[in-house]
């Protein structure tokens, strides 16, 4: 099947009530285990990649290996990079063939925001690449005041003019929302989240999903969200996997047996997670 683009995904999602799983992953297998997941729920996905990791695996490498697993899916799955802090890491992200990027600007004002994301839009509509944005911004879950201080969300009449304004394709939003392990249960703020849906026209990502209540996700998802950015309990799984496998000594020595063994708890992590959001049982 030929690669899907993230705007597609989500518009499909969008329109059908579901919410697709972005997944950030680090080297082949971790783009395979959320393919395979996918391809056994026979429901759209979203590999994508953190620019910060980039000393570990090059965009490049990682764009080029997700891209042509994508193309030999038999479900769509469709190819991002993920937080972009400035112009020239979005723009390298299309240069090393990533099909959609995000550009984060939320820690500048609303002005330099809307500016550098319209800026990347320009390049990235040339070139074919859709692009994510975020207005409010999505702080640090191991810090209680980025989880309750509203003025850090997203303000309903804001995000209205900057998507105009950016011609961004998809909007992160802020609503109590956080990346990393919550040092607290996540309380999402639904009443905003309604009214965002109901007052722009385009599809609404969430970040920091890992450890927030199922519920509360299924609510976000009926609420008209959907993309929802998976990264700490994807890491953390693999993690476990390994380190239950390697205090077993299964495999003593065998590095090979011990990451064959790991790929189906990967698999099933990730197909556990496309169930959840998909609360109504859509499918393809
Ligand atoms: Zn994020």
């Amino acid at each position: 099947m030929p690669k899907a683009t993230v705007k597609d995904v989500l518009e499909h999602a969008t329109k059908h009530r579901y919410g697709v799983a972005a997944v950030n992953t680090l080297n082949i297998e971790t783009v395979k285990y959320v393919i395979e997941a996918a391809q056994r729920e026979k429901m759209p996905v979203i590999v994508q990649f953190y620019p910060g990791f980039q000393d570990y695996t090059s965009l490049k490498h990682l764009a080029f290996c997700a891209c042509d697993m994508a193309e030999g899916a038999t479900v769509p799955v469709a190819v991002h990079l993920d937080h972009s802090s400035s112009y020239d890491i979005a723009v390298s992200g299309i240069r090393d063939g990533f099909p959609s990027v995000m550009v984060d600007g939320s820690v500048l004002s609303y002005g330099e925001n809307a500016a550098m994301t319209k800026a990347v839009v320009r390049v990235a509509h040339v070139f074919g690449v859709d692009v994510e944005a975020e207005l409010g911004h999505v702080g640090d879950a191991s810090r209680e005041e980025d989880m309750d201080n509203t003025d850090l969300y997203t303000p309903v009449e804001q995000a209205v003019a900057f998507v105009e304004e950016t011609g961004c394709d998809a909007l992160a939003i802020a609503v109590g929302n956080a990346h990393g392990p919550y040092v607290k249960t996540p309380n999402l703020d639904f009443d905003r989240i309604r009214a965002i849906r109901a007052a722009v026209d385009i599809p609404l990502v969430m970040h920091g999903c890992s450890d927030i209540p199922d519920a509360q996700l299924q609510m976000a998802v009926n609420l008209g969200m959907s993309k929802f950015n998976i990264a700490t309990e994807y890491f953390r799984a693999m993690y476990r996997a390994l380190e239950k496998e390697i205090a077993a000594k299964t495999f003593d020595g065998s590095a090979v047996g011990l990451m064959m063994h790991i790929r189906e708890p990967m698999i099933r992590f990730v197909a556990e997670k496309i169930r959840l959001l998909n609360p109504n049982g859509f499918s393809l």
